[in-house]
């Protein structure tokens, strides 16, 4: 949720005569209360702590960088190898990441999630993205999480299963699929088709 303009000159006017730093203290307190998304409304994203690791001004061992991505590990781990991915561009949420950027971003999310499960001996990994303060998102920059897991490590990203008539699963699935952007027939659709009807031609 995005805050509207009469909000933000309301926290401008709560902070306006305080001292500075009363300021500064009321200013903390009213960003905890706040969405990452929020946060960066009000004080931009020259804050943001992923953004300054970016710009080499904050310590972190990296584990991959290329010119569009850094990987780091997470300082708070929930396994031993926990590593954190993310764009170099910042975006507070996986959408607001450009498109054509999406397919390196989780190729390699892929390819690292293969040499932490080797490095670490893994049973498992989770690549996981929290996308909004509701789905447990706590930073400003979207990030991908790749967890090493064990059988027994008990961390949990579990829920409860839910069940749903037939009939709002029709409704929702409609909802849902109209809300995918149709993609444009693409070239290599055509080549793909002319190859098979060589195929066909080629069975005795
Ligand atoms: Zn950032």
């Amino acid at each position: 949720m995005a805050l509207t303009p009469e909000q933000v000159e309301e926290i401008k006017e709560q902070l306006m005569n305080l001292e500075p730093d009363e300021q500064q203290k009321k200013l903390r307190e009213i960003l905890s209360k706040l969405s990452p998304e929020e946060r960066e409304q009000l004080v931009g994203k020259q804050e943001c702590p992923f953004c300054l690791m970016v710009a080499g001004k904050i310590p972190v061992k990296t584990i991959y960088e290329d010119d569009k991505v850094l990987a780091i590990l997470d300082i708070n781990p929930a396994n031993k190898g926990h590593t954190l991915l993310f764009p170099k561009e910042h975006a507070s949420l996986l959408n607001q990441v450009p498109e054509k950027n999406i397919p390196h971003l989780f190729s390699i999310a892929n390819k690292i999630a293969t040499a932490v499960f080797e490095a670490t001996k893994a049973e498992g990994t989770n690549i996981f993205v929290a996308n909004g303060a509701a789905a447990g998102q706590t930073s400003p920059h979207t990030l991908i999480n790749i967890i090493p897991r064990f059988a027994k490590d008990k961390i949990s990203i579990a829920w409860e299963h839910k069940k749903i008539e037939e009939a709002e699963m029709e409704t929702i699935a409609a909802s849902i699929k109209k809300k995918i952007p149709q993609e444009k027939p693409k070239e290599e659709h055509k080549v793909k088709s002319f190859s098979h009807k060589v195929d066909e031609q080629r069975i005795p």
